[in-house]
């Protein structure tokens, strides 16, 4: 069994894990030259894939998403402006408005900036499996087996729990490829879907983004969202980036108020008005049929394709009688600390506040009582309704690298 050792160790190698490297890196002088000298720099990354990126990369591919929801100044690099310099010559791939980055320019630039921090080389291909605190930092159990001990570590593996629809719990007996959710669908492995009908459930981007993906290739699709489809050009109003409407969540002492302030900012899913227009464009065609208010209630697979039933009797008749091939589930991610596949240990160890499975965590988003940091979807009580977001990563660096840097902000013994 080999043993590595860091000072920090970093989980996942997403965008955030990425934002938080190029934060350090940039505040550390001692790190840059450790890392330009071919020596450890203090961190250790660690990703089953062994590269940046590669969950990103996959599921902009899987979906066949063409440009970015956020604008170009929201990236993994410290300076929000060179994204933009890198498009100098490839300002087609910028998308009005607000220059969203095209998914092979945003693909290209994070490449530059993994060469220009010289991180190429630093994820370890490692799926962490145990978090075991220790009297001083902590153990991670690799799935290979083997040991890592860190003095501090950052968990930023994103939120991967599928949110799955209580109906589906009572389906059985149907063959896998027919009911997935958005996570598992990967439209480039589906060469021809003419002749099938689809039904695709959900209200955000994604649901419209596999809704794209099945007209192309010849499938009727039916959308059913269970409230009005609603347009917006981002997740959240800009005014959550900064102090407009951060100060005021700043300074709500009640969690459980911030928790409705975040459900309120981001109110479930919605479309950018562009992906509205092609939806409505396409239901005028026929090719697509759109059921707002409109949830299943019960859902048979007969041997051949699936029979629906739907709570809104306006159209319960019309599900009634259409068979339907397949389920997609767009019906995003959940959020609960207490099911995360590694913090078990942690939470036994040092028990924290939860509220609605989010953890309430210190100022510098660390875990009370321990030196983990936590970044991502699961610091929204103290980043806000970003927090999942590519700006999000931003906000949380603000927070932990001034604590993984400044000796008077380490956390008292
Ligand atoms: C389809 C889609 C499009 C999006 N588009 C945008 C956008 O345009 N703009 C925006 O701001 N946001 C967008 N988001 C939201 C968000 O920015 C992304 O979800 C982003 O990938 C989140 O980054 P992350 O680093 O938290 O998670 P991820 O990208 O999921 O990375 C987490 C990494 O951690 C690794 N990991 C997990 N568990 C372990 C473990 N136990 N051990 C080691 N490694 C582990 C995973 O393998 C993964 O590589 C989008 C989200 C989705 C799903």
């Amino acid at each position: 069994m080999s043993i590595f050792k860091t000072d920090i160790a970093v989980i996942g190698a997403g965008p955030q894990a990425l934002t938080l490297v190029t934060h350090l890196l940039q505040k550390k002088k001692k790190m840059r030259d450790r890392l330009n000298a071919g020596l450890s720099p203090g961190f250790q990354v660690f990703d089953p894939s062994g590269t940046w990126l590669a969950q990103w990369h996959q599921q902009f591919a899987a979906q066949e998403i063409p440009h970015l929801r956020s604008p170009a100044v929201h990236h993994p690099d410290c300076n929000p402006h060179t994204l933009l310099t890198f498009a100098d010559k490839r300002q087609d791939e910028l998308y009005n408005p607000y220059n969203r980055p095209g998914t092979k320019l945003f693909q290209d630039f994070c490449e530059t900036v993994i060469d220009r921090w010289h991180l190429r080389d630093q994820v370890t291909k490692a799926q962490v499996v145990g978090l075991t605190p220790q009297k001083e930092g902590f153990r991670l159990t690799l799935a290979d087996g083997k040991t890592a001990i860190a003095r501090r570590v950052v968990v930023a593996t994103g939120a991967a729990t599928a949110k799955m629809p209580d109906w589906t719990k009572q389906v059985s007996d149907y063959p896998p490829e027919r009911l997935c959710h958005a996570q598992g669908v990967h439209l480039p492995a589906l060469p021809t879907l003419t002749g099938e009908t689809v039904l695709i459930i959900g209200g955000g981007l994604t649901s419209a983004h596999l809704t794209m993906g099945a007209l192309k290739r010849g499938a009727r699709v039916l959308l059913m969202g269970r409230r009005q489809f609603k347009e917006k050009i981002f997740d959240a109003e800009p005014g959550w980036l900064g102090p407009k409407y951060l100060k005021g969540f700043d300074t709500e002492p009640d969690w459980h108020k911030r928790w409705h302030m975040i459900q309120q900012a981001r109110d479930g899913g919605s479309f950018t008005p562009e992906a509205l227009t092609r939806l409505r464009k396409f239901s005028r065609e026929s090719r697509l049929s759109l059921y707002e208010q409109c949830q299943v209630a019960k859902a048979r697979w007969q041997g051949a394709h699936w029979q629906i039933q739907c709570d809104n009797p306006a159209v319960h008749d019309c599900f009634a009688h259409q068979p339907i091939d397949r389920i997609w589930l767009a019906t995003g991610t959940q959020l609960d600390i207490t099911a995360h596949p590694i913090l078990g240990e942690v939470l036994a160890q040092y028990p924290l506040q939860i509220v609605n499975g989010l953890p309430v965590l210190d100022e510098h988003l660390r875990w009370p009582g321990c030196d983990l940091f936590l970044m991502g979807p699961w610091t929204a009580l103290q980043v806000g309704p970003v927090a999942r977001n590519l700006f999000g990563a931003k906000l949380a660096c603000d927070r932990i690298v001034p604590a993984l840097t400044k000796s008077s902000l380490a956390r008292a013994a």
